[in-house]
């Protein structure tokens, strides 16, 4: 038995059902996302996680133990939310050591743990300030601080980023990451924000409408999405109309144009309507090649993005965009010209 067993979980509001049937086995130590947008039930199995909420169906065990109706108190959880909601009467060093004081500990060990949180979190210097004197990402540290004081089994974080300035949600998401491997605790992360899951997930479960769409290590997730939903939620990918052309060959037809993938098209037949899903920086400007697909379009627009440059370009209503490494020497194609996209069969996947 793995060290977080969700089995069939369901919960419904009335008739409505926020989360379908919903089971996974996290490792000790994973860290893993539900990542989903607004409304699919992420917040919704965190809470059953924490025991705020009770499940209508289904099991939730933590370490061998089956908590599913424990009380929160009972299930050695540590949760971080979005509002920071620390205690705005006590100073960093009383809110981080509440919950040792609400269990009891001794006053010089809850100064032991609190002074090591401190040094985790590098805060030390923070200690007797109070909340309203901090900036929202300090806050944010002192509100993991206090999830992890009292050692939970499992950390909770239900988008604990997403009210931070895009910089500081950048360098603490790092950090997150760093005292998470450090202390090994099996740690579930909600968000909607897709670049965040795939930068700091062990694995990730995409979720739509209540039920699990794709379990997979960011690079799963990211090359290898298995649905019309994972690819356009992840938001980066090219995602063009096809006709299958012959399901044995791997050819699809993108208007009067052929291409090939690699990938078996299990379930579909010649003549259906499909979509093609590709990652820009696999593609790249190229005289056409024997073994490779290759597709005529037009350049629609050229952006500089730093290191990169997109250049999307477009054939009859599609449009097909591809990344490029910036390099001063390299002359770029001006819009309206017409050019050759190359990219390899294996990088062609075709979603039902
Ligand atoms: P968000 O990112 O907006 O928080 P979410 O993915 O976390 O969304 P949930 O909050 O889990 O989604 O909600 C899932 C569904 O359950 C939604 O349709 C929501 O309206 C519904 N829901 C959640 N809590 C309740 C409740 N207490 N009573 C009724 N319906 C609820």
């Amino acid at each position: 038995m793995a060290f977080l067993e969700i089995s069939q979980l369901q919960k419904h509001f009335g008739n409505q059902t926020a989360v379908k049937d919903f089971s996974i086995s996290i490792e000790k130590g994973e860290f893993i996302t539900f990542l989903g947008p607004s409304g699919c039930g992420k917040t919704t199995i965190l809470r059953m996680l924490a025991g705020f909420e009770s499940p209508s169906k289904g099991s939730i065990v933590f370490d061998g133990q089956d908590v599913t109706q424990l009380r929160t108190s009972q299930r050695n959880v540590g949760m971080v939310f979005q509002s920071y909601a620390l205690f705005p009467n006590m100073t960093v060093a009383q809110n981080i050591g509440f919950g040792l004081k609400v269990a009891k500990m001794p006053q010089d060990q809850i100064d032991a743990r609190v002074k090591e949180m401190l040094a985790l979190i590098k805060l030390e210097k923070l200690a007797d300030r109070y909340p309203w004197q901090m900036s929202g990402g300090q806050q944010q540290r002192v509100a993991l601080a206090r999830a992890i004081a009292n050692k939970p089994k499992v950390l909770l974080l239900d988008e604990p980023l997403s009210a931070l300035d895009a910089k500081i949600r950048i360098s603490l998401r790092e950090e997150i990451r760093t005292l998470q491997r450090a202390l090994n605790i099996t740690t579930v992360f909600v968000t909607h924000d897709q670049e965040e899951a795939l930068s700091i997930s062990d694995r990730i479960v995409v979720l739509n409408e209540g039920g699990v769409e794709q379990t997979g290590t960011p690079s799963e997730i990211y090359n290898f999405p298995r649905t019309r939903f994972v690819a356009s939620f992840i938001g980066t990918l090219n995602q063009v109309n096809a006709t299958v052309a012959d399901v044995q060959a791997g050819t699809l037809r993108v208007g009067e144009q052929m291409l090939t993938s690699s990938h078996p098209l299990t379930g579909l037949q010649a003549g259906q309507s499909c979509m093609l899903a590709l990652r820009p920086e696999a593609v790249s400007l190229a005289a056409p090649e024997a073994g490779k697909n290759n597709l005529q379009v037009v350049v629609d627009d050229v952006s500089f993005l730093g290191s990169i440059v997109r250049i999307r370009t477009r054939t009859g209503d599609q449009v097909v965009s591809l990344d490029v490494f910036n390099d001063p020497n390299r002359q770029l194609p001006q819009r309206g010209t017409p050019v050759n996209l190359s990219f390899a069969h294996e990088n062609l996947l075709v979603l039902q």
